[in-house]
């Protein structure tokens, strides 16, 4: 579904977003895997050697705008396009408002939310050179219901909803699409450091009686990355198997 395509997914390096680079990988695709740190990118890179050179790593640090436009130029030129882009890197958070501090919400809003921004753009701006691409950002299931702890993070994902829409709007005219992913509960390190009787009461609570795998995840960004969604922009797709929590 990808054939020829090029993709750079942040956080590619572990949980949904390595699901998501080998989706993309079995469909065709070259990929870049953007992590933080050398050491992981490499790791994770160790892992997917029978895709060959049609896989590489870069770590810029996703809020500096001079370092992501230079990694992503180097994608470019390997590859010779950039077409998608998975804003899919982030953190969360279950700290009490109370005890939250001015460091802990500058940093998820960082991450979740500002390398968005500056991902998007600097994507954005190979895309339009080379008439169209894809955009999709990892939101979440608590940018409906919020969350009772660790405000920040349902924070973080209602922001990301938001330049989801307004980026579709505004880059419509460039042929450049902007779609989110909101995942319910994905069994991930992120739902692993959750204490079990708690996560044990969330799988129990979703209708369609489990917590979503990375690939049900994975699945949903590559239909918005291929041409089948060549008429979809603007969307927050729900794959949260009717979660209401
Ligand atoms: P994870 O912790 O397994 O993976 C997170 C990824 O983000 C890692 O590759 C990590 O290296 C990367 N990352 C974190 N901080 C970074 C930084 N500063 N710079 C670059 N990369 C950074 O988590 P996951 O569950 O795979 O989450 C992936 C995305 O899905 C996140 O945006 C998360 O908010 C979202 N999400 C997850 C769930 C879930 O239940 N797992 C539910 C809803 C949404």
């Amino acid at each position: 579904m990808l054939k020829g395509k090029t993709a750079i997914v942040t956080g590619g390096t572990r949980g949904i977003g390595l699901a998501i680079a080998r989706k993309y990988l079995d469909n065709g695709a070259n990929v870049a895997i953007a992590g933080s740190r050398q050491e992981t990118v490499e790791k994770a890179l160790a892992g997917l050697t029978e895709y060959g050179e049609r896989v590489t790593g870069i770590w810029p640090d996703l809020c500096d705008p001079a370092a992501v436009a230079e990694a992503f130029e180097q994608v470019r030129a390997r590859f010779g396009r950039l077409d998608i882009l998975a804003n899919n890197a982030g953190i969360s958070s279950r700290t009490s408002l109370y005890d939250y501090t001015l460091d802990e919400f500058r940093k998820i809003m960082d991450v979740n939310v500002t390398a968005v921004f500056v991902c998007s753009q600097a994507a954005a701006r190979i895309m339009k050179a080379q008439g169209g691409g894809v955009i999709i950002n990892t939101s979440s299931m608590v940018a409906e219901y919020g969350q009772p702890s660790g405000c920040g993070y349902p924070i973080s994902k209602f922001a990301v909803n938001g330049l989801t829409r307004s980026l579709a709007r505004e880059l419509a005219k460039d042929h450049i699409r902007v779609n989110a992913v909101a995942p319910g509960v994905t069994r991930t390190d992120m739902v692993s450091a959750l204490p079990p009787e708690l996560a044990a009461r969330i799988a129990a609570g979703i209708p369609l009686g489990r917590v979503g795998e990375p690939e049900d995840i994975a699945n949903a960004y590559l239909f918005l990355a291929s041409d089948q969604a060549d008429y979809v922009t603007g969307v927050t797709l729900r794959v949260d198997g009717a979660a209401m929590t």
